[in-house]
């Protein structure tokens, strides 16, 4: 496992003595950046955690690389991560960014050779789980914000939204309903607002798939399942957000499935929203996938030009009625900022919203070029897009490792990744052709050109790779 040599980068293999364990631990390290020193991080973790958590948890975490902005730590089961990341990562960043300011994110690999995967061993993690009062993860209410009247349509949405309509009027007609579709889109909004319409008639549970997550590990820890198959069956509007999350969770997906099963038995309505279509749900049991398939599946695409307009017409007249202000943003202004937010509904009103900012402190109404130079700064500020960054959530997005994409194997499932990483490499970052090429295990600048001219070509003339390009760019924009 691990980082191998042929990432051609000359690794450092030091033996690292676990503090406690006296257990060694392999740490690969590049010798250029290596600048951390695992052991004291490991020590504050221990102070700012305290004692229990770190030695049910953050302990058995090692470093395997650091990079300048992220660190890869190895863990020993993807459970382990899962709640790592569910409960810690926040905590964690913030920790480690006191020793390295640039690092923004941390990944995870799996050891392999800590192969104890069983569900055995799964219950004795999770029987060490301490209760935090104030979790991280957001209790899902209903917002009431988010309902059917705030929701514009347009092309990429109406069939979205039209089922989401008949479904509070027909239940149990469309079961499930599915609503899959990128980041920032309007899903969570779409789930939203089916449950304010029944909320009144009906027992509407509406939560994340990570959510869900975290309750039913408590419920186990509590050795409390009766209830928490209760609390979840009883409801006769479930609504689950976010469905992608359950991927490779294989007890998680067993719990899913028997909800979902006990819950259609009863006739309830389910309405489930993912990121992306049901057979897309890698490392997701067969039998859930064709479940969720077995009722109608409904897609957003992303907004074009008409709906982005409408959008922040709308935004600008419910500021205006919740503050009592005025906002005079010009149709050149307006058509500028829809023109140029591409990628998601989330980033167009953030984009707005910090317009909207700028004229109130300079109370004055902005022209196109003030626009330019607003955006000009969120831009720079939300895209601090790397090689690294690409390479990675590339190989995710794809589901290979980072190995595999920068590997010489030329079968299609590793190579299309590859050629879409160096087309965004080019299209996002500042980085010359031949550095790109260097980035990819050393490959010769022509190589990268011809990646460029294929995924251009073929997002061109193809509906999927144009659609899978778009979410991999709103995932590089959103982190
Ligand atoms: P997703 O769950 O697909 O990632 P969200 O539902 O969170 O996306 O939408 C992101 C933001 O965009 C939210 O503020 C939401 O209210 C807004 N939004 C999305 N689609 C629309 C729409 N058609 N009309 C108005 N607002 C929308
Ligand atoms: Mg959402």
């Amino acid at each position: 496992m691990i980082i191998k040599k042929s990432l051609k980068e000359s690794l450092l293999r030091i033996n690292y003595m676990d503090t406690k364990n006296t257990k060694k631990q392999n740490v690969y390290i590049s010798e250029e950046e290596q600048t951390l020193s695992w052991v004291e991080i490991q020590e504050s973790f221990k102070k700012t955690f305290g004692n229990e958590i770190y030695t049910s948890w953050l302990q058995k975490l090692s470093l395997i690389k650091e990079y300048n902005d992220y660190l890869i730590l190895g863990v020993p089961t993807r459970f382990f991560r899962d709640w790592i990341v569910s409960r810690y990562l926040d905590k964690i960043l913030e920790q480690v960014k006191k020793y390295k300011l640039s690092l923004n994110r941390i990944e995870f690999k799996i050891i392999e050779d800590n192969k104890n995967n069983s569900e055995l061993s799964k219950i004795d993690e999770i029987s060490k789980v301490t209760e935090i009062k104030d979790s991280i993860l957001n209790y899902n209410r209903l917002n009431s914000n988010l309902n059917f009247q705030n929701f514009i349509q347009g092309k990429s949405n109406d069939i979205a939204l039209s089922y989401s309509k008949k479904v509070c009027e027909h239940l149990s007609r469309y079961n499930p309903l599915y609503i899959c579709g990128g980041v920032g889109l309007g899903k969570t909004h779409l789930l939203n607002a089916i449950g304010l319409e029944l909320q009144s008639e009906n027992n509407v549970m509406f939560i994340s798939a990570e959510r869900f997550m975290y309750h039913f590990i408590k419920s186990i820890k509590k050795n409390d399942m009766v209830n928490f198959k209760d609390f979840f069956r009883k409801s006769s509007v479930f609504i689950i957000d976010d469905i992608q999350f359950i991927r490779g969770k294989e007890s998680l997906q067993e719990e899913f499935f028997h909800t979902f099963n006990s819950l259609m038995d009863k006739g309830s309505q389910i309405i489930i929203s993912a990121d992306r279509t049901p057979m897309k749900l890698d490392r997701v049991q067969e039998r859930i996938k064709s479940r969720l398939s077995g009722g109608l599946i409904v897609d957003i695409d992303t907004p074009d030009f008409d709906l982005k307009v409408k959008i922040i017409n709308k935004k600008i007249e419910q500021i205006q009625n919740q503050f009592k202000e005025n906002i005079n943003l010009s149709p050149e202004v307006i058509n500028f900022i829809a023109n140029e937010t591409k990628t998601n509904i989330r980033e167009l009103i953030g984009v707005l919203n910090r317009v909207i900012a700028f004229s109130r402190v300079h109370n004055r109404e902005l022209n196109v070029s003030d626009c330019k130079n607003i955006l000009k700064d969120v831009f720079n500020q939300i895209r601090v897009i790397t090689v690294d960054k690409i390479q990675n959530i590339v190989s995710n997005y794809f589901n290979i490792s980072l190995n595999e994409m920068l590997s010489q194997r030329r079968s299609r499932p590793l190579a299309r990744p590859r050629q879409i990483a160096m087309y965004l490499a080019k299209k996002m970052t500042s980085r010359s052709l031949p550095e790109i090429g260097r980035r990819f295990a050393n490959r010769d600048h022509t190589t990268v050109i011809h990646a460029v001219k294929t995924v251009t070509r073929l997002s061109e003339q193809d509906e999927e790779m144009k659609k899978n390009i778009n979410q991999i760019k709103s995932l590089l924009i959103d982190q």
